[in-house]
């Protein structure tokens, strides 16, 4: 009889998800067996030659055949890494994207000019953008704001796990309807933006598993940008910013939008070179 060892499963495990047409099979068989072992990635490798108990055995074979199904990884273990903290997540959140990290970056180095800033957070998901700059802005407070109580409930156990509680506000609201005439010092968003009509052509882990309330930003994916934008004035103070993340080709668009408010526009690319963040600041 075969002994599965942690070589063996290993190795067993990248040959399915290539058979699967599975993009990055080895990397997907590492994460999901540092996952069902809770070892990390040297402990993998310096076991190679142990044999795997059988409830190991079974909970990897079930995590296999999900992510041969194409569901993403990050719902698999339950978790991803967003500038550099550890998010949970679930079918009810997006998985947080490197590309957001560049908002959260850009955010970071505003708001840490400020005093004692407080900022909002549109459709905050998994909480990634609030949380990341809560972190990285400690004199900083956010009000984290989701249409889905479900997704809140996953931005609210992260600012647990993450000692953020205390900064951290949770208002179910569809975008700026439940926050009164409250106003802040920044808002941010990273809103649905995905083309209706792109929706049937993205990736299937993509448009299979994640959230469509996460994704679909109307016909020219802008809807979310235009209300917003059309709300916020009465939300932000007159020496305040707004940064958004935008898709492919939209920074202009919005950009657009935001001018015809009298907000003064920059924008910034990600590393692929594509526009990914617009900002604007009121101009007096
Ligand atoms: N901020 C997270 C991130 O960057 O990883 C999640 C962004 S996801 C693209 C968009 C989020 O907007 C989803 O969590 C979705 O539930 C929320 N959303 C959709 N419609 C909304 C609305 N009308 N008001 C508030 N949030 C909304
Ligand atoms: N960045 C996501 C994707 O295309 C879309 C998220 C969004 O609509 N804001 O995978």
């Amino acid at each position: 009889m075969a002994v599965w060892t942690v070589g063996a499963v290993l190795s067993w495990s990248t040959d399915y998800f290539e058979r699967h047409g599975i993009d990055t099979p080895r990397i997907d068989a590492e994460v999901i067996l540092m996952h069902i072992l809770n070892k990390d990635r040297i402990h993998i490798y310096t076991e190679f030659d142990k044999p795997l108990q059988q409830d190991e055995l079974s909970r990897l074979h079930d995590a296999v055949k999900r992510r041969a199904e194409r569901e993403p990884v990050a719902y698999i273990t339950g978790h991803r890494e967003f500038m550099g903290m550890p998010f949970a997540v679930t079918h009810d959140v997006l998985i947080p994207r490197p590309d957001t990290e560049i908002l959260v970056e850009k955010a970071v180095a505003r708001l840490n000019k400020m005093e004692s800033p407080v900022f909002l957070d549109i459709g905050t998901g998994s909480g990634a953008i609030a949380l990341a700059v809560l972190h990285f802005v400690p004199s900083a407070k956010a009000v984290l704001v989701d249409v889905s109580s479900a997704a809140l409930r996953i931005a609210a156990e992260n600012a647990a796990a993450l000692g953020l509680t205390e900064r951290a506000e949770f208002i179910e609201s569809d975008l700026f309807a439940g926050l009164d005439d409250r106003v802040f010092d920044a808002i941010l968003s990273n809103p649905p933006y995905i083309p209706d009509g792109d929706i049937a052509g993205l990736a299937p882990e993509v448009r299979d598993y994640e959230p469509h309330m996460a994704l679909a930003g109307g016909a020219d994916g802008l809807d979310f940008y235009r209300r917003i934008i059309d709300e916020t004035p009465g939300h932000l103070e007159s020496d305040g910013f707004m940064s958004f993340e935008a898709g492919i080709d939209e920074a202009e668009p919005i950009a657009e939008l935001l001018r015809a408010k009298g907000f003064e526009v920059s924008t910034a690319k990600d590393l692929a070179g594509i526009e990914r963040v617009v900002t604007g600041v009121k101009v007096h």
